[in-house]
Formats: structure tokens, sequence, C-alpha cells
């Protein structure tokens, strides 16, 4: 719908009531400026955390159906308060769950994904001048049961509706100012990146950037929907995430990210023959393991066995252990290993494609700080290194630095910046 946007909040944009009433009359604003405005809003604060704690308190185990019909609960609310804060200010406004909201899934429960936006009821209420508030990381599965979508989710919801009503942009307002060259809490003269192209975008998500949740970055790629990344608290331009095509050049190096929260698994006397990596990997994935790194080897003199490493997150470490050591017995695998404290570090960026010599500077900076590289991996765009998880910080200052990316402290252009095409 022509004039339309979709404008995400996250928890901390309406963590207590007066955050909410600034996100309600930022919402506002935008209405009286004329667009039509569809907000999607995340549980509140810690609300998803608290939700999740209230499950395990009563049970070990909770059945991913009814966690998805609680944690559900923590969006509800925030729409709900925010269509009456909405009302107060003398606009018309109506929430939505996500099932309400027309957003269809699959019957994946806690990390669902998005196969249909129904989007009539929240078109029809725009036409009757409603603001419509729509409950975010949530939707209505195949067999009828409310799902959620991962953490993080919201993000997802707010470019799904975005793409269904064709709208013109999804404004994402969180707690920073947008997308940053590294953590700012590590590095506190990152530059805030006014333009990233979605492939970029995509590599930071995955590999560590919080900003986005990745899924909505590749939903957003995947339907044209432009993203905009902008502070909640102040009116600043903030991050335009766009197709390549708009984005006027690519720098070498883009930004610096990183995760801490790896945990590798090694298995010992994996024996060398066809299907076995298909085996193991494949119950992995049945099991909703999102594997990163893998390596391969064989130790010399060993001749039929192999030794496999590879990287999960921390959070799927349990359920890794769990499937192989089903698996094992059966493969004949001798043992598992595993280490959780392991990290991550990347580099990312578009120019790399075409520039020989940046892994090799990479492993050089590493090497002069004296950090050890566990395991490597590439992409056209991106250099990843796994290091050991105390080591963090010192990599990512030493990489941030070594390729240049600070900002000269005004990172903010004086014109206020115009995102392309708007
Ligand atoms: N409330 C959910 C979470 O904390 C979803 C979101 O905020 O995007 O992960
Ligand atoms: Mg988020």
């Amino acid at each position: 719908m022509p004039g339309t946007i979709v404008m995400k909040f996250g928890g901390t944009s309406v963590a207590d009531a007066e955050r909410l009433r600034n996100a309600a009359r930022r919402i506002v604003q935008k209405r009286e400026q004329g667009q039509r405005v569809v907000a999607v809003l995340s549980a509140r604060g810690k609300t998803t955390d608290e939700l999740i704690a209230m499950a395990e308190e009563v049970s070990p185990a909770p059945a991913p159906r009814e966690l998805d019909m609680l944690l559900s609960a923590g969006e509800r609310i925030s729409c709900a308060l925010c269509a009456m804060a909405i009302n107060d200010l003398g606009h018309r406004a109506i929430s939505m769950t996500g099932s309400q909201a027309g957003i269809v899934t699959d019957t994946s429960h806690t990390k669902a994904r998005i196969l249909d936006v129904r989007a009539d009821r929240i078109r029809s209420a725009l036409e009757e001048d409603s603001i419509v508030l729509v409950a975010g990381f949530q939707g209505v599965s195949t067999a009828r049961d409310v799902t959620t979508l991962g953490r993080g989710g919201s993000d997802t919801t707010a470019v799904a509706v975005a793409a269904a009503l064709e709208a013109e942009v999804c404004e994402i307002y969180t707690d920073v100012a947008g997308v940053y060259s590294a953590d700012p809490r590590i590095v506190p003269q990152a530059r805030l990146l006014p333009v990233l192209s979605f492939e970029e975008m995509l590599e930071m998500a995955a590999s560590g950037a919080g900003v986005l949740q990745l899924r909505s970055v590749e939903y957003a790629r995947n339907h044209g929907v432009r993203i905009h990344c902008r502070s909640s608290f102040e009116d600043r331009p903030g991050t335009v995430v766009v197709s390549e095509i708009e984005t006027m050049e690519h720098p070498l190096i883009t930004a610096v990210t990183h995760s801490t929260g790896e945990a590798r698994v090694t298995l010992l006397g994996v024996p060398d023959k066809p299907g076995v990596a298909a085996r193991i990997f494949g119950a992995l994935a049945d099991a909703d393991v999102n594997v990163d790194m893998i390596i391969q080897s064989e130790p010399a003199g060993e001749g039929s066995s192999a030794e496999v490493s590879f990287t999960v997150p921390r959070d799927d470490l349990r359920v890794s252990r769990q499937t192989l050591e089903g698996l094992a017995p059966e493969l004949g695998i001798s043992s598992i290993v595993t280490d959780e404290e392991m990290g991550k570090v990347s580099i990312v960026g578009a120019g790399m494609r075409s520039h020989p010599g940046v892994a090799a500077k990479v492993f050089t900076v590493l090497g002069d700080e004296e950090i050890n590289i566990e395991m490597i991996s590439t992409s056209p765009i991106k250099i990843s290194c796994v290091i050991g998880g105390e080591h963090v910080p010192r990599a990512v200052r030493a990489l941030h630095s070594a390729f240049e990316l600070s900002g000269d402290g005004t990172e903010q252009p004086e014109e206020p910046f115009r995102p392309p095409g708007q």
C-alpha cells in the first residue's frame, strides 16, 4: 500500500511506561505526517527471559507448544498497552496477535518460519484509518497452533509485514543508534555505518552483530524490503540496509563482528568412509542444531579414522551432545570432546572479494596478539576465526585498528542523512 511504513520497537524501547508512551508518540508523529503506520513490538524489557525462567521453574523440559503459548504473551502485552497509549493521544489504534495479523508459519515450535502473511485484516484496519500494532515474534502454524520465531524474531515479523504490505521502509527502532563497525562496548571509537548492503548485513548478523535477527535480513533481501535501523531515543539517521546496486562504494572491510557464545565439539576416531558425515550432520539438523564451522582431518598414520570438529551455538551444545551420544556406538565413533568457552571474530566487507591478502593480514594481526586461531572459515565477503572466548575483546580491538575502521569522532554527517531513494 502506498504511503505505508512499518516501525518495529525492540524490548528496551518499550521497557517501561515512559518509553512505551515515547514509542506511541513516535508512531503518532509518523501518522500525522500522513503515513499509514503498522508498528511491530517486542516484549517489554526482560519479559521473554522471565517467561522462560517461569517455564523452567515448573518443568525441566517444557513442551515447545506450551512454551510458545507462554512466550507469545510478552509481545501481546506490549501491543495492547501501546494501543491504549495511542488512543489517549487522540488516534485510533488496534492491536493484533501474530495470528490475528495473518502471520502463518510452519509447525516448528520455538523456531518457526514464516510461510505466508495474510495481511487483509491489517489492510482493512489501515483503510479504516487505524494505526495497527502487531505482536512481534509470533504466528499461527499450519496446524493452527501459536508459534514463535526464535529469539529476536520480532525483526522478522516486521520485515515480513513490510513485504506483504509493500511498505516503503521497515524501520527498526532500537537502543543503539544503528549498525557500527564493531560493538561500541568493546571498541568505543567504532563508526556508525550509514549504508550497508544486504550481503554485508547478512554476514554481519550471521557472525554475531546482534542488531538484527539473521532471518529478518534474509527475508528482507529475498523480498527487497528496505531496512532502516535507528535509535528510538534520539532522532538520528541510523543505518540503511539496501540492495547492493544502491550502495555506492565498497570499502575493503566494513566491520569486525564477534560472538562469545560458541562451543566446539570434536569427534575422535570417526570411521573414514562414505556416508558418515551425512549421518552425523543429518542427525544434528534433525535436532534443529545450527552447525557453523566444520573441519575434518585424518591424523597421520591412522589410515581409517578421522577427526571431525565443528562449532555450534553454546545453547545447542547439550542437544548436540545427546544426539551424538546416541549415534556414536552405531557409527563406531570413539569419543566426543567438547569445549564450551569458544568465541569467534569475523571481518566483513564486500570489497575483499577483489582484494587478495586480507586473510593473511587477519592472521598476522591475531598472531601478533599471540592469539591462537583454532578454526577458520571464509566466504567471498567474510573471514571468521574461532578463538578462545577470553581473547575475543582483544582480537576485535586489534582487527578494528589494523583495518583502520575507526570513525574520526564526527561520524554523523552534518547534513541530515537522507537514505537513498527517500
Ligand atoms: N521477545 C523476543 C526475544 O526476546 C523476540 C524479540 O524481541 O524480537 O527474543
Ligand atoms: Mg532484537
